[in-house]
């Protein structure tokens, strides 16, 4: 502030004004009674007072104004008479004014007007005609004051402004170090989560991503920034991945998680769980969204890895019969209306042995070997080829066109198989039997096809080796039937649904009842009346025969007691069928013995009668029991003689009394047809008595249905006849009237 005031002109001329203020009174200016002195100086501040009173705010009393002016005066006077003359002192007093708070607006006019007035008049400065140069230095005093006082405001207001933002810094400051100290907190959450974190804005575009997120992908935060969310968007993605992002970027949901695979950088595939929040504004709109993502890749692969081997075989590395039931379910539940199944269920012929003989190790191979040929020759979308269990695999056509398909399949597969498949040194030949079922999956269900397609298996096995074989609804129904008969057969004895028809066996000589058959029939509850064919072929197969045959003897043997006790000698001998089974049961000649004991019949009035298969070419044992009978009385008949081996030479060596020739021989006798057969008839008949005659053998001719033939036969010598010309077979009273 000491260097001259800028505008301020400096005096033109250099006269001694102190020299002058100081003449007449010989006062120096610093003196007692000079320029300076407390008369003028006092005066000058008590009128400056005055001039300025009221117009600044000071804490000062009017008195302590006045001395405090007063100094400034001084300097002021001092200055204006300073030789050489130096205005800039006038500045200090300015700057000394702001300083005193004298900076009310009127205050420097006032200041300034009084400068220019009662200044140089208290110092007598008018006078001797030097008011040029006198004005000129006061202008210039003037001039310094106000600069000086109008620097020191400025620089009080810039102060002061100062003060202000300073303040106003530090509070900021102290605020933004709070949220800063918030933001780090959250950045350093952000920074080092161990989840993958995202931000984007609702456009999709990407803004921010952690370092977790940034490994997770294999992209900078600069690449990543000019991806869009969309970008993401894995083929496979469920469709619901997108609409639940629809919706939240739409505002129409908040929040969503979902499991989602993405491509790294590096064309990888991780799978991750991945939850999107959408981020509001304090109005509500959606302004951003935060995905964060987590990397489930090993979980999932574990997941992948424990799932394929719940349904894969391990051996073979083919589907499981787990997977293939569900590929069969799910077959039916996307089958509509329409859509259509098939199934090859193959099970390898001959495969224990192998096994057994070869090993498991090549049993194991051979199964492996024979999966890949399958796999080979079948694999195609919308088949499965899978391993159901030890030596069966299955195949399954998804969307069949017709039965066709599977048949094409079938033959395929076993064509397949021809060649040999080598395992280790062995060259294994193999083959395969296949059951096959095709048909709409409207009206039936993955168990009922299950079930065809097993049952049809089993038929293909029985049909021999290397085939396959096409489920046959009419069969299976004719099975079922069957099916069920046996089952329910030994509970059908214990209810009594059996009972006996008796039909009479006639003298042709004098028409003479000689004896009845007895033939058993079933009153089944369901299926309702019943004849032998229906069921004694099938109780053959479950053995059930046995102790139906025992039913039917004792039956049988019950009621020729009843007619042995009424009509003495004239009561018909019985004649019961014996199945070949039966008569290959060693308890046979027991079982017989002891119903007779117990019915008490005498033994020569039961007769037995044995197919010509259960007689010839067997084995000892059975023979053994039919001489056993025989020698205990039992008669022994051979049944529908004339339709099996018909060994008339063999019979001479068994224990048989009576042939019977079986009805297809009777019915040429018939009548006399235009070719003459009935003759040749005739003769194979006549032959077949005679020869029977000379072995000492009865014969009895079935399906007697004309007199004529009753007659021929007669004629011919056959000693009896059974058929429909002499009786039905009916209930036993119809032999008892017959009798009486
Ligand atoms: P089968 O022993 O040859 O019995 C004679 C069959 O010829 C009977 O049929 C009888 O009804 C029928 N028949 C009798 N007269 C005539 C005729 O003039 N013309 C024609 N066309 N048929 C006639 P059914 O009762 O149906 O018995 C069929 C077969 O069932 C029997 O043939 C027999 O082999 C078997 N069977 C019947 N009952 C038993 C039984 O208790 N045990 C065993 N193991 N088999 C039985
Ligand atoms: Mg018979
Ligand atoms: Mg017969």
């Amino acid at each position: 502030m000491s260097r001259p005031a800028e505008g301020i002109p400096e005096p033109r001329h250099r006269l001694g004004l102190a020299a002058l203020a100081g003449r007449g009174r010989e006062t120096a200016v610093g003196g007692e009674d000079g320029p300076c002195g407390p008369d003028v100086v006092g005066g000058l501040a008590a009128a400056w007072a005055e001039a300025v009173a009221g117009t600044s705010y000071v804490s000062m009393s009017r008195s302590e104004i006045e001395q405090h002016l007063a100094g400034l005066t001084r300097q002021l006077v001092t200055a204006l008479l300073a030789e050489p003359f130096d205005p800039t002192p006038a500045r200090q007093v300015g700057a000394a004014m702001v300083a005193a708070h004298f900076t009310g607006t009127e205050t420097l006019n006032r200041t300034v007007a009084l400068l220019a007035t009662e200044l140089p008049a208290r110092l007598g400065l008018f006078r001797d005609g030097c008011q040029g140069p006198v004005v000129e230095r006061v202008a210039a005093v003037q001039g310094a004051l106000a600069a000086g006082y109008a620097e020191a405001l400025r620089q009080r207001t810039l102060d002061e402004q100062e003060a202000i933002s300073q303040a106003v810094f530090v509070a900021r400051d102290q605020t933004e170090q709070a949220l800063r100290a918030s933001e780090a907190r959250f950045r350093a959450v952000f920074a080092e989560a161990a989840i993958g974190i995202g931000v984007g804005d609702m456009a999709g575009r990407i803004l921010e991503a952690n370092a977790s997120l940034l490994e997770m992908m294999g992209y900078s935060l600069e690449e990543l920034r000019q991806r869009n969310v969309r970008d993401f968007m894995h083929p496979e993605d469920a469709a619901s991945v997108w609409r639940l992002y629809d919706e939240l970027v739409h505002g129409q949901r908040d929040h969503f998680r979902v499991e989602k695979r993405f491509f790294r950088s590096d064309g990888e595939v991780i799978w991750t769980h991945l939850t999107v929040s959408l981020i509001r504004d304090d109005r509500g709109h959606p302004t951003y969204q935060v995905a964060m993502i987590e990397d489930v890749t090993d979980r999932h692969l574990l997941q992948e890895r424990l799932r394929y081997q719940a349904l894969h075989d391990p051996l073979t590395g083919l589907p499981n019969r787990a997977l293939f039931l569900d590929r069969l379910s799910r077959a039916f539940e996307t089958g509509g209306r329409d859509g259509r199944v098939g199934l090859c269920y193959l099970d390898l012929d001959g495969f224990k042995v192998i096994n057994d003989s070869l090993g498991h190790d090549v049993g194991d191979q051979l199964l492996v070997a024979v999966g890949q040929r399958l796999d080979a020759c079948v694999s195609a979308p919308g088949r499965l080829v899978a391993r159901i269990g030890g030596d069966e695999f299955i195949i399954l056509v998804e969307r069949s066109g017709s039965t066709q398909d599977v048949v094409v399949i079938a033959d395929h597969v076993l064509a397949a198989l021809e060649a040999p498949i080598r395992v280790g040194e062995h060259e294994l030949a193999v083959s395969a039997s296949i059951g096959l079922v095709e048909r709409p999956v409207h009206g039936t269900t993955p168990a009922d096809v299950m079930r065809d397609a097993d049952i049809t298996l089993y038929w293909a096995k029985s049909d021999g080796k290397a085939k396959w074989a096409l489920f046959d609804p009419e069969r299976n129904a004719r099975e079922v039937a069957r099916f069920t008969l046996s089952a329910t057969m030994p509970a059908a004895i214990e209810r009594g649904e059996f009972y006996l028809d008796y039909q009479p066996l006639v003298r042709l000589s004098d028409g003479q009842l000689v004896g009845a058959e007895a033939l058993v029939r079933w009153r089944h509850p369901e299926f309702g009346l019943l004849a032998p064919d229906r069921f004694i072929g099938l109780a053959e197969e479950t053995g059930q025969i046995v102790p139906l045959g025992r039913w039917v003897l004792r039956e049988a043997c019950r009621q020729a007691r009843l007619w042995q006790d009424r009509f003495g000698q004239r009561a018909p001998f019985i004649s019961v069928n014996l199945a070949v089974r039966q008569s290959r049961d060693p308890s046979l000649v027991a079982d017989v013995a002891k119903v007779l004991a117990e019915t008490g019949v005498e033994p020569g009035r039961l007769q037995l009668e044995l197919t010509e298969s259960a007689v010839m070419g067997t084995a000892d044992e059975p023979l053994d029991a039919l001489r056993a009978l025989s020698a205990m009385g039992v008669r022994i008949a051979i049944d529908d003689f004339g339709t099996g081996y018909s060994n008339l030479a063999y019979l001479r060596h068994l224990p048989v009394h009576e042939l019977k020739i079986a009805g297809s021989f009777v019915e040429g006798l018939r009548a006399s047809a235009a070719d003459g057969s009935h003759v040749v008839d005739a003769r194979i008949v006549g032959t077949l008595v005679s020869l029977a005659h000379a072995l000492g053998l009865g014969v009895t001719a079935e399906g007697v249905e004309t007199e004529a033939q009753a007659r021929r036969l007669d004629d011919i010598g056959c000693d009896s006849g059974q058929g429909w010309y002499f009786a039905r077979p009916g209930p036993p009273d119809q032999i008892t009237r017959l009798l009486s």
